[in-house]
């Protein structure tokens, strides 16, 4: 009885904050599941949840494959709790489960999608068991925090209950070997003209045979250790795809999707990106687990669009200004967003912000990530200068120096809105800004002046 009663007292006045954030104009995702927690620690455990839960995780891309999950079935008529405006972790997700309860702690909702970050695997799953669980991929990500891939993969095993069904990238040896008692589906990509053998990036974190130590042999690589390999000692290889990603065709911003079952469907492409063709592949996997059609996921994605602030491209003046999210402490996020936009057409001029921390006063990471992460793509041809600003300007400096970038295309402002100054604008170049997440008002204002900075140029 005492222990319904402070259930109830939790989700009262976690509710309570919620309608009292709002009032505010707060952000109220994160708070009021804080104090639900604090009150009852078991909170996640008891309150009431939706039948279809969706848990999305993995270093790169749950926001997108999340979101792009909830506007499918919505899209389709369902209706989907998810927590995509708000925190991944415990808390947040708390927050997400008593906006969609009663006050008596029943849920409203049939379906709901959550995106789950990894290292609150141990925090959320022994209260709440996901039907599916999506692992877009593992990457060596934020060192300080994460530590070693296979180490979250560890993480992420030991917390993952034994009845959820995994959605898993065949195509990553990392993450498609957790949870090995669970029941699970694959995806993969087929191989892509763009694919090489030897790896060329700077972090590798997949070399010998987890099974025998023996070496491992790539029949094809796309980047990093993500691919196809076999042991060359024992059988230990890449998982065959149960949904298979073939006939990439970024002219016709199309490919197919076949599966185990024999279906095979034409999809929309959303971006040429790697990341977006696996995005697609990722999604089309999972809502044909939960039950649609390739024919409905196809035509439903047909409609949604990538959020805006990861990458959007505009014309001002006499150039094409690109927006590349692309955030600190991912190397692996860096290197895929400097090779995409090194490969864009034409000339290319290039402001690096990754790190726009309003508040330096709290900094702790430290800047290893920037050794793991391929700047050596900035040396490449077409790329006319790079303006490295914000509080690590003289880091990207240095870096870009040992990457091999000339020196005399190198300019270097610590001061955010001084940058776009320092370009020059010419007649059909792109100019890209890479920028971070902690401060996007920032980075909003320097998209203005660069915009204002290309009208200029063009009235000259
Ligand atoms: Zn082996």
């Amino acid at each position: 009885m005492m222990r319904k009663i402070r259930f109830l007292l939790a989700l009262w006045l976690g509710k309570c904050a919620r309608l009292a954030l709002r009032a505010l104009r707060r952000n109220a995702t994160f708070f009021p599941g804080v104090v639900a927690l604090k009150i009852c620690p078991d909170f996640l455990g008891q309150v009431d949840k939706p039948e279809n839960i969706i848990a999305v995780t993995g270093t790169n891309g749950k926001t997108t494959v999340s979101n792009l999950i909830a506007d499918v079935l919505t899209d389709r008529g369902h209706r989907v709790l998810s927590n995509r405006l708000g925190s991944n972790v415990a808390a947040g997700i708390a927050t997400t489960l008593l906006y969609g309860s009663s006050l008596f702690g029943k849920t409203r909702y049939e379906t709901a999608v959550l995106e789950i970050d990894e290292r609150s695997s141990k925090r959320i799953y022994p209260y709440l068991t996901p039907k599916w669980l999506v692992v877009t991929n593992l990457f060596r990500d934020s060192v300080m925090r994460n530590a070693h891939p296979e180490y979250i993969a560890n993480f992420i095993s030991q917390a993952i209950p034994r009845k959820t069904k995994l959605v898993l990238n065949a195509d990553d040896l990392i993450s498609s070997r957790i949870a090995p008692e669970n029941d699970r589906v694959y995806f993969a990509v087929d191989r892509m003209e763009t694919d090489v053998v030897e790896c060329i990036n700077l972090i590798n974190d997949l070399q010998i045979c987890p099974t025998c130590s023996g070496e491992l042999q790539y029949d094809y690589r796309r980047y990093h250790h993500i691919g196809r390999a076999h042991c060359r000692d024992c059988d230990f290889k890449s998982p065959e795809a149960h949904y298979f990603a073939t006939d990439v065709d970024t002219t016709d911003m199309t490919m197919t999707v076949t599966d185990k079952q024999g279906g095979r469907v034409v999809y929309p492409l959303l971006s040429d990106s790697v990341f977006n063709i696996y995005n697609v592949v990722t999604v089309a996997a999972a809502m044909r687990e939960f039950g649609l059609t390739h024919e409905e996921i196809s035509e439903s994605l047909g409609k949604t669009k990538i959020v805006e602030t990861r990458f959007n491209a505009r014309q001002a003046g006499n150039v094409r200004v690109v927006m590349q999210m692309s955030k600190d402490k991912n190397a692996l996020a860096g290197s895929r967003a400097f090779d995409y936009v090194s490969q864009l057409p034409g000339e290319k001029e290039i402001i690096l912000m990754m790190n726009c921390l309003a508040d330096q006063k709290n900094w702790s990471e430290n800047t290893t990530w920037l050794y793991d992460c391929d700047f050596e793509f900035l040396a490449r041809e077409g790329i006319s200068r790079i303006v490295c600003t914000g509080p690590r300007a003289k880091d990207y400096y240095l870096r870009l120096l040992l990457a091999g970038v000339p020196e005399e295309r190198l300019r270097c402002t610590l001061s955010e809105l001084d940058a776009p100054e320092l370009l020059e604008y010419r007649p059909g170049e792109s100019v890209c800004l890479f920028y971070g997440t902690d401060a996007l008002d920032l980075v909003y204002k320097v998209q203005a002046k660069i915009v204002e900075c290309a009208e200029e140029a063009a009235a000259r």
